[in-house]
């Protein structure tokens, strides 16, 4: 009995309250939070490594609360995907997506693209192409300028669903690409089945390119083998100039990270690509 006291006590210990209490405060204020206008797309830069010039940008999530502050999405995703609010908070996420790539067109006269993350939650669900559909349509974007991110672990749970699902995705003229790729401990296969245009190679491995010899190796592995099968890559995180040279020689495709641009808000990132964009 004694015993049991004892575990049964540990299971409320003050801490466990604290944050249990948090994520109700935090789901209470999501659930308000499409309704309240309270999240923001930042912009980050893709840009040609040969160059550096920009090609397109990724879409990234920020949701400013006035008693949370600003929020990371590695903060709520997580719990959105819980609660299925990443259904309606992603499909805000592609219509202002598809919205803002097809005004910067008009506004530049470029093609500029424009990739999006997606969860496995809201991949999942089963109204998740028409979604995506309805927000080109809606917006007037050309498709082949919108990219759906997925990652790996979404794509290792391999189910008939998911290949179907891409396979319309590709159809509809749409670009898929394998986000944090390298990390997911996968079987390559996928990449043959499915298909998918790009790869982004997952930023630690990028991190220390130039002073670890098995991560450049297997950089330099990664971009070969993507070639090979067809595939453009795109190198995430990159930080420092040393990092492009290495790159540029490996003759990875893009490049992203904090060298080139943090995410943006959107007027800045206007003035970004106007003095950086291809012609
Ligand atoms: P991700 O898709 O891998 O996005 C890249 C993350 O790396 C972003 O963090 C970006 O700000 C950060 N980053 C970019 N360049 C650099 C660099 O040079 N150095 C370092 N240290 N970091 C860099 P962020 O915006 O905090 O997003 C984190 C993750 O949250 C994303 O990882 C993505 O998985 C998820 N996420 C963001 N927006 C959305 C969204 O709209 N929907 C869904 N489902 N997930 C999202
Ligand atoms: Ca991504
Ligand atoms: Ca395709
Ligand atoms: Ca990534």
């Amino acid at each position: 009995a004694k015993h049991q006291g004892k575990s049964s006590y540990a299971l409320f210990t003050p801490e466990m309250t604290e944050v249990s209490h948090e994520r109700l405060h935090m789901e209470s204020h999501m659930r308000k939070a499409l309704e309240l206008n309270e999240f923001q797309l930042v912009f980050q830069p893709i840009v040609e490594t040969s160059s550096g010039k920009l090609m397109a940008t990724e879409a990234l999530l920020r949701w400013n609360n006035p008693s949370l502050g600003t929020v990371m999405p590695d903060r709520f995703i997580p719990l959105a995907e819980e609660t299925g609010l990443i259904i309606p908070i992603g499909e805000w996420v592609i219509q202002e997506a598809c919205k803002a790539a097809q005004c910067w067109q008009a506004l530049t006269g470029y093609d500029i693209g424009i990739a999006v993350n997606v969860s496995p939650r809201q991949f999942r669900d089963p109204g998740f192409t028409d979604i995506v559909l309805k927000a080109l349509a809606d917006s007037h974007l050309k498709p082949e300028l919108l990219e759906l991110e997925i990652t790996e672990r979404l794509i290792l749970d391999n189910t008939i669903e998911t290949a179907d699902i891409l396979r319309q995705l590709d159809a509809a003229g749409i670009r898929l690409s394998v986000d944090d790729f390298g990390t997911g401990y996968s079987a390559l296969s996928y990449l043959k089945t499915y298909p998918f245009d790009t790869l982004k190679i997952d930023r630690s491995f990028i991190q220390d390119v130039l002073t670890d010899t098995d991560d450049s190796a297997l950089v330099r592995a990664i971009i070969n083998m993507a070639h090979s099968l067809g595939l453009t890559v795109i190198a995430e995180g990159v930080e420092e100039e040393a990092q492009t040279h290495f790159l540029k020689s490996e003759h990875c495709d893009y490049s992203q990270g904090y060298f080139y641009s943090r995410p943006l808000p959107e007027q800045e990132f206007i003035h970004w690509l106007e003095n950086n964009h291809r012609a």
